[in-house]
């Protein structure tokens, strides 16, 4: 019987792909992979560009694709046979990756040229497409002699061990903790919807009246809601004092031990720091620059936090009496003091953001900037009865994409929104393929009476999704691997993040903000509330990030005194971001799973890297228009349809004709006076 994944196909045909095609189908593509990367090693003549870089490039296709679409599919429409294949498949998949980074056959090809080609010969493309592919062997060791080489793999396996230990040990912190409530006038303040769902975890530990955790769906209506101070300070105190306490899991010594081999690690292969190792790949290139990046905000940003702090003091001693804020009041009277404020209920706005209409707005958006025309077609095959399915055309009627959405949630399909590619950009032959892009989201599902209709949240997620999914369908480079998305991590958010801000504008909004049953606009007075509600307290939430980020970097680019205690190390570094009075019980390390277990280190800074030069983007085209055919083609040409050909600053500064400054975001944040525009 034949495998459809192995046939040669353009559009998923996932009406005909039976779960049982997966793992044949990965092995034969392992294995043809396999067999490719051989042939480029042993073949006679010496290595060219051709024949080892762009060989390599477009080398092992098939797999990528079967790839793509197993692991889009195990996250939007899983079940237990899939579960299982990925479990089998992963290490298969890694293994593979691994043969092919640590080839040293292979190495010394990409070597060869990259010591002798004449860089005057190759294109910005080849020339990143080059330096890409070296550097990705020489930072998993490809130059170190063989003792070196153990060394870094001894590293590497401690350090995945390690990173796993941390995770366990927060993870169990976690769930050792309930907060058990038995008297009713405790819950004074919590949404109804927060008290069914303490009561259902109550009944399932056969526990009488309500019980709280530390999972974020249960932690953080009560910290926001819960009037009791005494309570919402036991929790917050419990959630602080994860991976530090003196039991079986304390993460002291695991971060301590992470840092250190992290640093051995970067000196090894010749960097002075983790930070310095991971941000050569970065836009903001070194940690003197992220450095500089994050107090220039600091100091701008802390007047602002000082002065809010000051406010929300003021409005819980007006309130309760209270003379000193504590952490555990933070969410608390920011959200009291919100509601007073602005009395923005999400009910009141849905009305005004049906789905379809909003859709039909991102459209219109992408229309008029980017001359996109999307026309929904029923012929194209999908994964389940809620995906649709659109042709995305330019003006000049050429195919420009397949886009796929998937907005409700279902059994199946995991949290969050994402967007994802089926089939990635690329040019060979003469012949430029064209992606085929998807946006998975959760939102809000229709009802027998009523159709979907969004919150703005969930508006701004499309718009963010949508934003990432322009950046997939309008990609135009040469080789996949640099294609779409395939960016520097602290620059791909620039593309989706941007288009958020077009949601905040009237002349956008009466596009498609129009109530699903009346077809009158929203209101203008909703529409100043949003915009002044989403700045609000925005400088306490500034300096917030910042200290994560501070701290952060704290970490990985000097290593601690052996004789100082974690705590001291925190309290030093983030003496500059202090608002609120320390609980010295507590400590943010140790359960800082981001940097310590996932994939930030060095990075959190990125959230904020992210804003500013979305800002500063979004600035260019509100100081020349928001649908500014001009600024919409450069955007377009210089960073949309480049990918990671280039380095991002250089496309960035050919943009917007300068690198990217803070001021944007200042002023949006309205952090600083003369604010008044998002
Ligand atoms: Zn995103």
């Amino acid at each position: 019987m034949s495998n459809i994944l192995l046939t040669a196909f353009d559009l998923a045909p996932f009406s005909k792909i039976k779960n049982s095609d997966f793992e044949p189908a990965f092995e034969q593509a392992i294995s043809d992979a396999k067999e490719e990367i051989q042939q480029i090693i042993d073949q006679k003549e010496a290595p060219t560009f051709q024949n080892t870089l762009e060989a390599m490039a477009y080398s092992g296709m098939q797999l990528d694709r079967i790839s793509t679409i197993f692991f889009n599919l195990n996250s939007a429409e899983t079940n237990e046979e899939l579960q299982e294949i990925a479990q089998k498949i992963a290490p298969k998949l890694s293994a593979f990756a691994n043969d092919v980074s640590l080839n040293p056959k292979l190495f010394a090809r990409v070597k060869k040229v990259h010591d002798s080609v004449d860089l005057s010969t190759l294109t910005t493309e080849k020339k990143t497409l080059l330096e890409k592919t070296y550097k990705g062997f020489v930072r998993n060791g490809a130059l170190l002699n063989e003792e070196d080489k153990n060394k870094l793999r001894e590293i590497d396996a401690e350090l995945a061990v390690l990173s796993l230990k941390f995770n366990e040990n927060v993870l169990a912190e976690t769930n050792a903790y309930q907060l058990h409530v038995a008297n009713e006038a405790d819950l004074e303040g919590l949404p109804e919807g927060a008290i069914e769902a303490a009561r259902h975890l109550a009944s399932q530990k056969q526990l009488e009246g309500w019980v709280f955790t530390l999972d974020y769906p249960s932690y953080l209506p009560f910290v926001t809601y819960v009037k009791n101070r005494a309570l919402r300070k036991e929790i917050v105190i419990a959630n602080g004092k994860k991976g530090f306490q003196n039991n079986a899991y304390n993460n002291e010594k695991n971060v301590k031990k992470i840092v250190v081999l992290r640093h051995q690690r970067a000196n090894l292969l010749g960097y002075e720091s983790h930070a310095a190792f991971v941000l050569e790949e970065r836009m903001a290139q070194n940690p003197t620059k992220v450095l500089e990046f994050l107090n220039d905000l600091l100091i701008k940003s802390k007047p602002a936090a000082e002065r809010e702090f000051k406010e929300l003091t003021a409005y819980a001693h007006q309130q309760d009496g209270i003379e000193q804020l504590e952490k555990w009041d933070a969410n608390y009277y920011s959200e009291k003091l919100k509601q007073k404020r602005f009395q923005l209920d999400d009910e009141v706005l849905k009305p005004y953001f049906k789905l379809d209409n909003v859709l039909k707005g991102a459209f219109e958006v992408a229309k008029r900037l980017f001359g996109l025309q999307f026309k929904e077609v029923h012929t194209i095959d999908t994964y389940h009865e809620d995906v649709q399915t659109f042709e995305v055309r330019n003006d000049q009627n050429e195919l420009v994409a397949v886009l796929y959405t998937d907005f409700f949630p279902r059994k199946g399909k995991r949290n969050g929104a994402w967007m994802t590619t089926f089939k990635s950009q690329w040019i060979k032959d003469e012949v430029n393929q064209r992606p085929h892009i998807s946006i998975v989201c959760n939102f809000t599902p229709p009802t027998t009476t009523k159709p979907s209709l969004l919150t703005f949240n969930e508006v701004t997620t499309l718009f963010h999704e949508f934003g990432h999914a322009l950046h997939g369908m309008l990609a135009n480079t040469t080789y996949p691997t640099l294609s779409g998305t395939s960016v520097y991590w602290d620059f791909v958010e620039l593309p989706s993040q941007i288009m958020e801000n077009w949601v905040y504008e009237p002349e956008t909004l009466a596009l498609f903000a129009k109530h699903y049953q009346t077809g009158e606009n929203i209101p203008q007075v909703y529409i100043d509330k949003i915009k002044e509600s989403a700045n609000f307290l925005e400088g306490l939430a500034t300096v917030r990030q910042l200290s994560f980020g501070l701290l952060d970097m704290g970490w990985h680019t000097t290593l601690p005194e052996s004789t100082e205690s974690l705590k001291a190390f925190e309290n030093k570094h983030f003496e500059s971001t202090k608002v609120y009075p320390d609980v010295e019980e507590n400590a943010m390390s140790t359960s800082f799973s981001h940097i310590f277990a996932g994939g930030y280190s060095a990075g959190y800074y990125s959230y904020k890297w992210a804003e500013v030069l979305d800002a500063d983007a979004f600035d260019y085209f509100k100081t020349n228009g928001i649908f500014n055919k001009t600024i919409a083609d450069k955007f377009k040409n210089e960073i949309l349809s480049k990918g990671g050909t280039e380095h991002p600053m250089q496309l960035y500064k050919k943009f917007r004709g300068q690198e990217p400054t803070p001021n944007a975001l200042l002023k949006r944040a309205g952090l600083v006076s003369n604010c008044g525009s998002r």
